[in-house]
């Protein structure tokens, strides 16, 4: 018998059911409620296939019925919503100092948070991870609190498949530690690990502005690096073998500039981070940057006070460098900026916009809504919800 290539995923019926399943589930999770005449609508899928699927979601518990109100004389709606409550999950944000946990259902909403300290050795770290773990499920006792999946994000390279992360500059312990199986492993609970900005851009794709779009960029401007998503077709892109993509802080803009952190010169990180923002600010300062005196420099500028203003306006002539240079790779519908200097958009936005816009062409550039840490949190759930909403992967 010949055997298959099992890297070819062919399509099967049962696959083009799984497709629509998922696009159910998450129109339902979009425009909840709505009723299955709507979605027979929205997706041109024939009421009676409609009905089998989501009597399928209804008897997995992921979606509950509730009768709507009747319009005149018609019958009464039976409206669909996700269930809240089911598919729990947690999601875990590792940052340099402390760690975020919280608890979330289907719906992404979260229903519980704790922080704790950030362990320099990541043993120590899985410990006090299911030590809060054992907390919620006191907390919650029954069958109902049970965790199908953890989520975490890093500040780092992670080997996105095997959950390992690679390297963590603000951890250097963690380097080569398969987190995401360590956990797996103590908690019994599946994980997966991933790249904080990826995870960001993975949140973006649940925000009612970007719920459209299918192709865009997350840029997160740090205290020291920038990282960034790519969303591609709705998908993430993480690179072919899903170590690394994205990481636009590290294309070199000055053959002679200083070195990185990654072992090369001139990286636009080092022009566009808060850092090289408060250097320009403070040029003799003999102390080392402290991430938490930014705003300081952000409230002054919008003060008027023209160091600070000169400062930034020299980090925006060279954000407009970079985004420009992604722009033109990439043609996305919009640049999103996450970060503290996010909160000085105003005072920076036509540099930015304008310096070294491809002439002719519109850069079309936000900033996120929601703050870093909730982008963090947010997409560290995203990643934890991904098998209740995933498509079959087809293709080579
Ligand atoms: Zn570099």
């Amino acid at each position: 018998m010949e055997r298959r290539n099992p890297l070819i995923h062919t399509a099967t019926p049962s696959t083009v059911r799984e497709v629509n399943r998922s696009i159910i589930l998450n129109l339902i999770r979009r425009h909840q409620p709505i009723s299955r005449a709507e979605l027979s609508q929205r997706t041109g899928i024939f009421r009676s296939n409609i009905s089998d699927i989501v009597d399928e979601l209804v008897g997995q518990d992921l979606v509950v019925e509730k009768r709507g109100i009747a319009v005149g004389r018609g019958r009464v709606p039976t409206l669909l919503s996700l269930n809240g409550n089911s598919f729990r999950v947690l999601a875990v944000s590792v940052r340099p100092s402390e760690t975020l946990v919280a608890a979330a259902g289907l719906t992404g909403k979260i229903s519980k948070r704790v922080t704790f300290e950030t362990p320099r050795n990541p043993r120590e770290f899985v410990r006090k991870l299911l030590k809060t773990i054992a907390q919620f499920h006191e907390q919650h006792p029954g069958k109902a609190s049970g965790l199908q999946e953890i989520g975490v994000g890093v500040p780092g390279l992670v080997k996105a498949s095997a959950g390992q992360v690679l390297w963590i500059p603000a951890l250097p312990e963690y380097s080569g530690f398969e987190l995401a199986a360590e956990i797996e492993k103590r908690s019994g609970i599946s994980t997966a690990a991933d790249n904080d900005s990826n995870l960001a851009a993975l949140a973006e794709l649940w925000v009612d502005e970007t719920a459209d779009l299918s192709d865009f960029v997350v840029l997160v401007i740090g205290d020291v690096g920038v990282g960034a998503g790519i969303i591609l077709n709705r998908e993430l892109y993480r690179g072919h073998d899903t170590s690394f993509a994205a990481e636009f802080g590290h294309m070199t803009i000055d053959l002679a500039g200083a070195e990185c952190s990654c072992g090369r010169r001139g990286c636009w990180e080092l022009y566009v981070s808060d850092r090289a923002t408060w250097q320009r600010y403070l040029p003799k300062s003999p102390t080392e940057f402290d991430p938490s005196r930014f705003q300081e420099l952000l409230d002054l500028a919008h003060q008027g006070n023209q160091q600070a203003l000169g400062a930034l306006g020299e980090t925006a002539k060279y954000l407009s460098v970079g985004i420009s240079n992604i722009f033109l790779a990439l043609n996305p519908e919009v640049i999103i900026v996450a970060g503290c200097i996010a909160k000085a958009w105003d005072l920076i936005q036509n540099t930015v916009v304008r310096s070294f816009s491809p002439p002719g062409l519109n850069v079309p550039i936000r900033t996120a809504r929601p703050d870093l840490e909730q982008l963090y949190l947010r997409g560290a759930i995203r990643l934890a919800l991904r098998k209740a909403f995933a498509k079959p992967k087809l293709g080579w």
